[in-house]
């Protein structure tokens, strides 16, 4: 059976042509399932026979809400979409001022191990498809009634450890027969694979980088990232250097603030140079509490930031958004895990 979601409008167009099809029909069914359509049958303007002859040939694995949570507090949105072999993953539509925003998701789990993260604690079980990410952005818009104008791919997983599915993501959202969002509107977040950063710059996509850093110093980021053991922060701080200088987009380094751990002085100092004379951003993100994990929210965010500041580095801190619901993102998967476990 054919993923005909995640194909591109041009793939589609060769596909159709060799099965004796016009050009035109391609981007009718492109612009079908950019609607959400959940079966061909709905694609009214094609003939019964082709409707049939695609439901034959091709499939269409819309996700269920498992489970949604709205927050009294912000509007932010939760949802736990049940995929078509029972996966479940999450996506967080979120409302700012400059736009809304939806977080998704880019594998079932994640196989990076970082000691703060709830995506991670069972392990990685597969990669998701084009077709399984465009559909959060999607279904998150027409369940909620809400339209969305960023992306930030910072959901379960690690986008840059399934890099082809996320490419051709990036191209179909992009599309103007797709969901026609700007790259300039879209983040992706990643732990800091150096070679695939290398390989993503090598695209010059307007998309902003986000690099979750989290210490600056190789025995802290080693503990908390077990990625690190491999990179080291100052290859990775290089790589990043390239990476600008190959695309001219600054770098955001996020930065969970745990208690005793990445928050002293001496880091901020070290942070502060090892970041000097590129232009870098840093996102400081109050921790959240994971259930499997020891680790507490530092109370020394101010402090952190104010030294930070006076080195000359542009900051800000991460507004909590969904506090109420579980939504950092991993936990929602987590509780219904123990939840339907037995
Ligand atoms: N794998 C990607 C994207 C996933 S998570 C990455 O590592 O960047 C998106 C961001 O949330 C990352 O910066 C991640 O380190 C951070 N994060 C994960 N768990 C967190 C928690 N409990 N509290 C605060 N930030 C967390």
């Amino acid at each position: 059976m054919v993923d005909i979601k995640s194909m591109s409008l041009e793939e589609l167009t060769a596909w159709f042509k060799d099965r004796g099809e016009p050009a035109f029909r391609a981007k009718q069914v492109f612009r079908w399932l950019y609607r959400g359509v959940t079966s061909f049958e709905e694609m009214s303007n094609l003939s019964k026979t082709l409707r049939r002859k695609l439901a034959e040939t091709c499939t269409l694995t819309p996700p269920t809400v498992a489970r949604k949570q709205v927050s009294a507090q912000d509007g932010t949105i939760k949802y736990l979409w049940r995929l078509a072999d029972g996966s479940c993953v999450e996506s967080v539509l979120m409302r700012y001022q400059h736009g809304n925003t939806v977080c998704i998701s880019c594998q079932v789990g994640c196989r990076m191990g970082c000691a703060f993260c709830a995506s991670t604690v069972a392990g990685k079980v597969r990669d998701l498809t084009p077709a399984e990410m465009i559909d959060q952005v999607l279904f998150s818009q027409i369940d909620s009634g809400v339209p969305v104008s960023n992306i930030v791919l910072m959901g379960i997983g690690e986008p840059l450890d399934n890099f082809d599915t996320v490419l051709r993501f990036l191209t179909l959202v992009n599309h103007p027969d797709g969901l026609n969002i700007g790259m300039r509107h879209i983040s992706l977040s990643t732990c800091g694979l150096t070679e695939q950063i290398d390989k993503l710059a090598l695209h010059e996509l307007q998309l902003t980088l986000s690099v979750s850093l989290h210490a600056p110093d190789d025995e802290t980021r080693s503990q908390i990232m077990p990625v690190n053991r491999s990179v080291g922060v100052e290859k990775l701080v290089d790589t990043c250097r390239r990476y600008f200088e190959k695309t001219g987009r600054r770098i955001s380094y996020e930065y969970a603030m745990i208690d005793g751990v990445n928050d002293a002085d001496w880091q901020a100092d070290l942070l502060a140079r090892r970041l000097k004379g590129a232009p870098a951003h840093v996102n400081l993100i109050p921790l959240n509490e994971v259930e499997e994990s020891p680790l507490k929210p530092s109370r020394r965010v101010a402090a952190f930031r104010k030294r930070l500041e006076d080195h000359g580095i542009t900051v800000t801190v991460r507004r909590k958004l969904g506090g109420d619901i579980d939504a950092s993102c991993g936990q929602l998967r987590r509780r219904a895990m123990r939840e339907d476990s037995p």
